[in-house]
């Protein structure tokens, strides 16, 4: 099974929810228990066992908030 990791640039993000909109896994939520330096409630993964690469929540973001790796057995 493949895994994957999720990178946010938080302080980047403006907390549209676009990527939690598109994710069709149900992967990302906004975490109201942090503000970043812009004053928003950032995005994070909330249940990243679900995640199956698809791209759409980085091809979504419209600040290029999300990158996400593809993990090798073993890796974290
Ligand atoms: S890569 Fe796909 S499944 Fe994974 S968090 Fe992004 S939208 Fe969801
Ligand atoms: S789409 Fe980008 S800017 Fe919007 S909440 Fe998601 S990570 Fe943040």
């Amino acid at each position: 099974m493949r895994r994957f990791k999720l990178v946010f640039n938080e302080n980047k993000c403006k907390g549209c929810e676009l990527c939690v909109a598109f994710c069709p896994k149900n992967v990302i939520a906004i975490d109201e228990t942090v503000t970043n330096g812009k004053g928003y409630h950032p995005a994070a993964a909330v249940n990243i066992d679900a995640c199956v690469g698809c791209c759409s929540c980085a091809r979504m973001c419209p600040d290029c908030v999300i990158t996400i790796y593809q993990l090798e057995e073993g890796e974290e």
